[in-house]
């Protein structure tokens, strides 16, 4: 388009890809890690956390971490493949009789695979005695969900680099009949693209009928099909029952679409409350003001 400005992000994107799904860890990033992070390499924690790892690998390690002392895994529930959605549970180090709980997830956009890998990073860290951040285990509790959307990011690893969704087949008569009220109906629901909700638009906060909220959709062809109602995704039902459970006092959800720090809700533009305190906080700390800026300049972005 004439006039349109433009700059080249990535000049041979499938070759990215490519690199970052390679199998072995190449030398230099051997000895990139040897020397960063050494104290990863005593036997029961050692793991790659610079390689983005598949399911099997990923519940081998979170077997491995659940035998580390004040580490403990909770399985929460099944996927719609019948994979196991699971929480690690690091607990405080100082003894404290009520520390607060802090609750992280990763992983509920399949193909978000940097946020997958930050939460296995972030436990990696807490667990590690020699680790500089193993402060965070004083008077807190962490519990994380490393992978919200298993069946998901499988898939991103064996037919579908892009997948986001979950792989609900959306070709039950409830979703039919949800599709059909919500004048959405369309025979794409089971193949290709008509597969499987988008989870983060499957909550019951906001979630509507035929008029769905900002950025999410009712047709199931859609990245952003919100499912046939609020928490009819065993994903999101066992990810909300276990955040009820606990009661966190602070939640922090991770993804990679953008770099914005983005803070409830976002179903709409207004500005939350106490949107300014927030900013304040932020931008005091880590200086912030610039990508939240942008965050209230671009309402329309998927995340
Ligand atoms: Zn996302």
């Amino acid at each position: 388009m004439s006039g349109m400005n433009y700059r080249i992000m990535h000049s041979n994107l499938d070759q990215m890809i490519a690199d970052s799904a390679a199998e072995s860890a190449s030398s230099e990033r051997v000895i990139m890690n040897s020397q960063l992070f050494n104290h990863f390499e005593t036997s029961k924690t050692q793991y790659d956390y610079f390689k983005y790892h598949n399911m099997e690998d990923i519940y081998d390690w979170s077997d491995r971490m659940a035998e580390l002392d004040g580490v403990e895994k909770k399985v929460i529930g099944k996927s719609w493949e019948d994979r196991d959605l699971f929480v690690l549970i690091v607990g405080d180090k100082s003894g404290m009789k009520n520390p607060h709980k802090m609750f992280v997830d990763c992983g509920i956009h399949a193909r978000e695979w940097v946020s997958h890998a930050f939460c296995q990073y972030l436990v990696g860290q807490l667990v590690d005695d020699s680790s500089k951040f193993g402060f965070m285990r004083t008077g807190v509790e962490w519990h994380i969900m490393p992978v919200v959307n298993p069946d998901g990011y499988e898939f991103t690893h064996t037919n579908d680099r892009f997948w986001r969704k979950n792989r609900n087949p959306n070709t039950d008569p409830a979703t039919r009949a949800s599709q059909i009220e919500s004048g959405a109906y369309m025979s794409g629901c089971g193949e290709y693209r008509g597969i499987g909700v988008d989870l983060n638009r499957n909550y019951d906060a906001m979630w509507r009928l035929g008029d769905p909220m900002v950025g999410a959709s009712k047709w199931c062809t859609d990245d952003s099909y919100q499912g046939a109602s609020a928490f009819s995704e065993p994903e999101t039902k066992a990810h909300s029952e276990y955040i009820l459970s606990v009661m966190p006092e602070a939640y922090l959800t991770m993804h990679s679409y953008a770099e914005v720090i983005l803070f409830p809700y976002t179903y709409a533009i207004d500005a939350p409350r106490p949107h300014n305190y927030l900013v304040y906080e932020i931008s005091e700390e880590n200086r912030c003001v610039l990508i939240l800026e942008t965050v209230y300049r671009s309402v329309d972005h998927k995340h």
